[in-house]
C-alpha cells in the first residue's frame, strides 16, 4: 500500500491519462466539503488491496478501517453506503464506483467519524453518485455548480439562524436582567453546572467563569442549604420538580434571597439532569418581612402591637400564661400639652424601653393603645415574681430622665390579673379593673385583681 497522507493530495494520475490532477484534486476535495464528510479517497476498484490515487482526511486507524471497507465495496458492482459501521474510526462510509473515460474502474470512498441516519446516508450516497457516478465529466461539473449554490444557500440560512439566535439570546439576557432571573442546569453525571448570565449575577461570580457545585453550596445559609439539599434529593428520587426560597451570601458578601425551581430530567427512568430557574427575590422578601413586621409590631416603640397581643391572648386555652399586666402612663396628656407631641413620642419610646427592661422574662410586651401597654408573663412565673415585676415596672418608669434638654418624669399605673380558666376578654377586663384601681389609688402604683366569691383588688 502506498504511504498515507492526511491532507488532500494526488498520489498518482488517473489511468485514463487525463493530465489534470490539480483540477481533479481540487474537485474531489470540494465534493468532500460539499457533502460535509471528514474524508475521501479515490482508489482502484479492481484490486481488493487499496491502491490509492487521491485521498483527504486519511490517517492512522482511519486508513486501516477504510482499507477494510474499500475491500468490501470493491467486491460489488454498485455503490455501497453504510450509515453506521457500528465501530472503529470510520462510522459512515460510502463507496461509489467511478470511471474516467476509458480508464480502469475506480472507487471513490467517502467517510466520516460520525455515523449518519439511514436517510441522510442514502442521500449522501445518491449525491456522490450524481457527481461522480458514471463518466460524464460535464454532468459532474454541473452537479458541483448546483451543490455549490445549495451550499451557499445553506450557509446563508445557517448564518441567518445564528443571527436570530444571537438576537433572541440577547433579548433573553436583557429580560432576565430586568426580572433578576437566570436559568441553571446541573449534569447529574458529574454535577457540572451551566448557568445563564442571570445566575452569575445573582451569586456575583464573574459571568462565564467555571463554578463548581461546592462553591455555590458555600454561598447558602445553613438552613437554606439543608432545605435545598432535601428538596433536591427528593426530586431526584421521585423524578419530580421542586421549588423553594433560599438565603445566600454572594461571593462579594451581599445577603440575598432567591426563589429556586428545579425540574429533573430522566433517561430510561434514571435522573440525568436538573434544570430550572433562580430569581433574586431579595426586595420582595424585604417587603414581605416589612409588611409582616408592620402587621405585628408597633413601629414607634418596636414592641409587639395590639393585634399580636390579641392573637396571643386568643391562644390561652392551649398555651396558658402566668399573668396579664396592663400598664398605663399617668397624666400623659399633660406631657403632650406641656412639651409637645414630639417630645411625647420620645417619652413613649423611653417608657417602652424601660418596660421591656423591667420584665426581660416576659413572653410578650406590647403597646396596645396610645399610652397603654400589656405584659404577658409565662405560666411558670410565681405570684411573688409577678408582683415584683409589677412593682419594678412602676419604679423603672418613674425614674426621671433627660430628653431634648428637658428633665422629665413619667409615672405608670399597673393592673395585674391571673388567669382562672375564664375566656380571654374576662382576663383582660379584670386586669383593666385592677389598673383602674391603681389609678384611683393615686397613680404611680400597681394593683392586683383577686378572683373569688367576692372580687377584690389590692
Ligand atoms: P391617666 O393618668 O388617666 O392615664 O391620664 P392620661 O393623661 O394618661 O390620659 P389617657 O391615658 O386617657 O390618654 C392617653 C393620652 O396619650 C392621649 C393622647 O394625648 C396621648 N397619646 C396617645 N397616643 C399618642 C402618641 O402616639 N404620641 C403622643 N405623643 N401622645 C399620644
Ligand atoms: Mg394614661
Amino acid at each position: 500500500m502506498r504511504p498515507m497522507q492526511s491532507s488532500a493530495a494526488f498520489l498518482g494520475h488517473p489511468p485514463s491519462g487525463e493530465a489534470r490532477p490539480a483540477a481533479l484534486d481540487a474537485r474531489l476535495d470540494r465534493v468532500r466539503q460539499l457533502l460535509g464528510v471528514d474524508g475521501a479517497a479515490l482508489a482502484f476498484a479492481g484490486s481488493q488491496a487499496m491502491q490509492i490515487l487521491w485521498q483527504a482526511g486519511v490517517s492512522g486507524q482511519i486508513a486501516k478501517d477504510l482499507a477494510e471497507l474499500h475491500a468490501h465495496a470493491a467486491q460489488g458492482t454498485g455503490p455501497l453506503v453504510i450509515a453506521d459501521t457500528g465501530r472503529g474510526a470510520v462510522r459512515f462510509y460510502a463507496g461509489i464506483p467511478v470511471t474516467f473515460g476509458e480508464g480502469e474502474p475506480l472507487l471513490l470512498s467517502l467517510f466520516d467519524a460520525r455515523p449518519r441516519s439511514a436517510a441522510m446516508a442514502g442521500q449522501l450516497g445518491i449525491l456522490a453518485q450524481e457527481v461522480f457516478g458514471g463518466d460524464s465529466e460535464q454532468r459532474s461539473q454541473a452537479m458541483i455548480v448546483r451543490l455549490e449554490s445549495e451550499l451557499a444557500e445553506r450557509e446563508q440560512a445557517i448564518a441567518d439562524l445564528l443571527a436570530t439566535r444571537r438576537r433572541q439570546l440577547e433579548l433573553f439576557e436583557r429580560a432576565s436582567k430586568t426580572a433578576r432571573i437566570g436559568v441553571w442546569e446541573c449534569d447529574l453525571s458529574d454535577n457540572s453546572l451551566t448557568w445563564s448570565n442571570g445566575v452569575y449575577d445573582l451569586f456575583e461570580f464573574p459571568v462565564g467563569s467555571v463554578v463548581t457545585r461546592e462553591e455555590t453550596l458555600r454561598c447558602y445559609s445553613d438552613a437554606s442549604r439543608e432545605a435545598m439539599e432535601r428538596a433536591r434529593a427528593k426530586a431526584i428520587a421521585e423524578c419530580s420538580d421542586f421549588s423553594l426560597d433560599a438565603e445566600i451570601t454572594t461571593v462579594k458578601g451581599r445577603r440575598r434571597w432567591m426563589r429556586l425551581t428545579g425540574t429533573v430530567e430522566t433517561r430510561n427512568g434514571v435522573a440525568t439532569r436538573i434544570f430550572g430557574m433562580k430569581q433574586d427575590i431579595t426586595e420582595e422578601k424585604l417587603l414581605a418581612d416589612r409588611t409582616r413586621y408592620l402587621a405585628e409590631f408597633d413601629v414607634m416603640t418596636g414592641l409587639a402591637n395590639r393585634s399580636q397581643f390579641q392573637a396571643r391572648l386568643a391562644e390561652l386555652d392551649t398555651r396558658p400564661i402566668g399573668a396579664l399586666l396592663l400598664a398605663d402612663l399617668d397624666n400623659f396628656k399633660q406631657i403632650n400639652d406641656t412639651y409637645g407631641h414630639a417630645l411625647g413620642d420620645e417619652c413613649l419610646k423611653e417608657a417602652a424601653a424601660r418596660l421591656r427592661d423591667a420584665c426581660p422574662a416576659a413572653e410578650l410586651v406590647a403597646r396596645i393603645g396610645g399610652d397603654e401597654f400589656a405584659v404577658l408573663l409565662g405560666h411558670e412565673t410565681t405570684p411573688g415574681q409577678i408582683e415584683a415585676v409589677a412593682e419594678r415596672i412602676v419604679a423603672e418608669i418613674g425614674k426621671p430622665f433627660m430628653r431634648l434638654g428637658q428633665m422629665l418624669t413619667l409615672g405608670a399605673s399597673v393592673g395585674v390579673a391571673y388567669p382562672d380558666g375564664s375566656p380571654a376578654p374576662d382576663l383582660f377586663k379584670r386586669a383593666d379593673t385592677a389598673l383602674y384601681a391603681a389609678k384611683a389609688a393615686g397613680r404611680n402604683t400597681s394593683r392586683t385583681f383577686h378572683a373569688g366569691p367576692q372580687h377584690t383588688v389590692n
